[in-house]
Order: C-alpha cells, then sequence, then structure tokens
C-alpha cells in the first residue's frame, strides 16, 4: 500500500500527503539529487521532525501526556503544585496572549522562555485525584499558570471534571480575562467558584502600557469584570501596583469592584505589590518596601471601609498533608535528559516519578551527573556543575 496519498509539484518543492495533511515539502533540487539513491519514503523520513507550536507565543510546545512519560509533579510550568495547603495549583498550560511589563514569569515577548507545554486534561485530573486524596476533604483546586490559563483548550472540560473530584469544595482560576466574554462565563457558572481578574489600569493608555501590548483591550476586560459579578462566579479583581507607574489606578480599580459587585463570597480586592524576580520581567524604578505597600492598604482600608491586607485564612487556605519529597537537598545522581526545559539553559529530567528541571547545555538522550539544589514544595532544580 502506497505510504502516501498524493505526491505533488508545488513551484520549486516536491510536496508529500498523507490522509489530507502535508507531511514534508521538499525544496525540488534536493529531492532530485536525494531521489537518485533513496525511495520517496526514505527521503521524506530524513526531513526534521516536525515541531508542534504554541499558538500565541510561537515557542515549541510540548504535549504532556502519560504516555510522553513526563510526570505532573516537580515542575512550576505546568501540572501540579502542592505547597502543603488544602489549595492545589493546577497548571494545564504555560504562555500568555499579553506581554505584561511587570511580568513574574516573562511571558509574552521572552528572552528566557523556550518552552511551552499543554497538558492532556485526563492525565492531569488523574493525578490531582492522587494528591487531593491525601489532602482532606476542603481542597481548592487553583487553576493558574506561567501565562494565561484559558489558552487552554479544554478548559470546560477541566472544569466539569475537577468538580467530580470528591474533596474539592472550590474551584478558582486565574486570567488576564481577555480570552473571556459573557457567553464563555454563563457556560462555567456551576463548574467555577471564582476568578482572580487581573486588571492593573482603568486608564486605556496606561493599560495597554502595562499590559505590553496595543492589543489590549481594557474595555472589553471591565466588561468580563461586570458579567463576572452579575453570574454565580463570584469575582476577585487582582491588580499589580507598581509604583510610579500605576498608583492613582488603585483607588479606581478600588472603587471599580465596590461598584460592579465583586466579591460576594471572597473578598473583592487582592491587591498585589510588583516584586522584582530573578527570571521575571523588570521595570524601571525602585519596588515599594512591602512594610510601605502594607501601610497604604492601611489607608486605603480605612477610606473605603474594606479589607484589602489578605491572608490565606481570608480564603480558607489552611495547612494539610504534602506528598513526600522524592529528593533531599545535595543529592547527587545521573540523570537522562528527556525534554526541553521551560528556560534556555534548562532540560527536563524524570526519575522517582517527578519531573526534574536540570541545568544544563546538553541536547535530549544525554545523561548527565547532577546535584539537587531545590526540594521545596516538591519542585526540583538540579545543577551539572
Ligand atoms: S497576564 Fe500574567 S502571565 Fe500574562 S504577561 Fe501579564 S502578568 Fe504575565
Amino acid at each position: 500500500m502506497a505510504v502516501f496519498s498524493e505526491i505533488y509539484d508545488e513551484g520549486d518543492y516536491k510536496v508529500f500527503v498523507i490522509r489530507g495533511a502535508i507531511e514534508a515539502r521538499i525544496p525540488m533540487n534536493f529531492y532530485t539529487q536525494l531521489k537518485r539513491k533513496y525511495s520517496d519514503e526514505e527521503i521524506v523520513s530524513m526531513q526534521e521532525p516536525k515541531v508542534l507550536r504554541h499558538h500565541h507565543t510561537k515557542r515549541e510546545l510540548v504535549y504532556v501526556t502519560r504516555e510522553s512519560g513526563l510526570p505532573l509533579i516537580g515542575h512550576t510550568a505546568f501540572g501540579l503544585i502542592d505547597r502543603g495547603t488544602n489549595l492545589i495549583q493546577v497548571r494545564p498550560v504555560s504562555g500568555c496572549n499579553l506581554n505584561c511589563i511587570f511580568c513574574s514569569v516573562d511571558e509574552g515577548v521572552s528572552k528566557s522562555r523556550r518552552t511551552d507545554f499543554i497538558v492532556d486534561t485526563d492525565y492531569l485530573v488523574d493525578e490531582f485525584k492522587k494528591v487531593a486524596e491525601i489532602k482532606g476533604d476542603d481542597v481548592e483546586a487553583h487553576i493558574d499558570g506561567q501565562g494565561e490559563p484559558f489558552i487552554y483548550p479544554y478548559m470546560v472540560e477541566l472544569l466539569k471534571k475537577l468538580r467530580e473530584v470528591p474533596q474539592v469544595k472550590v474551584i478558582s482560576v486565574q486570567t488576564n480575562g481577555m480570552l473571556l466574554d459573557a457567553e464563555k462565563i454563563k457556560e462555567m457558572e456551576g463548574l467555577l467558584d471564582r476568578i482572580n481578574l487581573s486588571i492593573s489600569a482603568l486608564d486605556d493608555r496606561k493599560a495597554r502600557m502595562l499590559a505590553g501590548t496595543n492589543l489590549y483591550d481594557v474595555g472589553h476586560v471591565k466588561d468580563v469584570a461586570r458579567a463576572i459579578a452579575s453570574s454565580e462566579i463570584d469575582l476577585l479583581l487582582a491588580p499589580v501596583w507598581v509604583p510610579g507607574f500605576n498608583d492613582e489606578e488603585i483607588p479606581r480599580i478600588i472603587e471599580f469592584g465596590l461598584e460592579i459587585g465583586a466579591g460576594k463570597r471572597w473578598p473583592p480586592l487582592g491587591i498585589q505589590n510588583y516584586v522584582r524576580y530573578q527570571f521575571g520581567k523588570k521595570v524601571r524604578g525602585r519596588p515599594m518596601k512591602f512594610a510601605e505597600f502594607f501601610r497604604r492598604l492601611e489607608e486605603y482600608e480605612k477610606q473605603y471601609g474594606l479589607k484589602l491586607r489578605l491572608s490565606p485564612a481570608d480564603f480558607n487556605i489552611h495547612k494539610a498533608p504534602s506528598l513526600p519529597k522524592a529528593f533531599r537537598k545535595g543529592e547527587r545522581l545521573r540523570l537522562k535528559l528527556v525534554a526541553p526545559g521551560r528556560v534556555f539553559g534548562e532540560m527536563l529530567a524524570v526519575e522517582r516519578g517527578r519531573v526534574i528541571g536540570v541545568l544544563t547545555d546538553k541536547p535530549v538522550g544525554a545523561a548527565v551527573p547532577a546535584e539537587i539544589t531545590r526540594t521545596t514544595d516538591n519542585v526540583y532544580v538540579a545543577t551539572t556543575k
């Protein structure tokens, strides 16, 4: 039986099709030379392997399935994070449609990120259940990530499956709101309990500057905020306060949140202080010290009669049993590199049911001697120096 359903010439290229999909497009002169010695199947097999690309970031996209052999515990870019409380972070996808100038994970136009990840829904939920089982009966599944979670094409399916996990009492998600609309919000009623909406300015020009893209439409995000507030889903507005950039926007956002009815069951506002992270985007000027940040929040609390200095207890987050750690800091072992890492200079390895970010420039397939340098929250990093 012929391997290719169609082979045709297209300008200077020879095109090979399998079941309606183009398998290879090979320059004609190259094809003619190779054809003297090889069959069509052999020539096509010599081409670079196809690489899946992220729709928004255009970076290489790794599809994480059970069959891929990548565990879902161990890395912050995808899978699950258990920080020893009743909240489990669920990270189905990485990559963002915005480019915020303060982004803590250097998303959008990024100098540091080289790979994105997307996780199969069934695999994610099956592994989530194993963690939820050790947590008790009041688990919060918090969907967030190094990017915008609503880029994930199977979000409603994920919510439905998480809702069926008996220990799950709350499902929340972090979003910039750009990919939501009234119809999607309606569809998620009964599945999702709270949306933490990041909105850091109401002024259009300032909002686009902070989002790092002219595609950002704060008018749309305000409409999304109103639609959430008038739905069964609770709304928490989560601006990042970047001193020198949006100081005067903070009281406007508080007033907007109160006006539209954010915070039916949880606090209406979760204002965050901009922090300059090692691998995050850096804005000019000096970040605000936390003492100063809390003092200014206290002033707004008095002005608006509202609690703004929040703690985990405000969200019923408390300590809960954790997964056991698979490694100890300083442990030395030989690791086989199985996939590209999230950032340049990093590869992924798998050992003892955990994924490990290995700082190395060696390629996939290499085995390297390594030392575990981070184990906090079951997130593992190893160096090869
Ligand atoms: S929306 Fe969030 S993840 Fe995306 S660029 Fe802005 S801060 Fe980063």
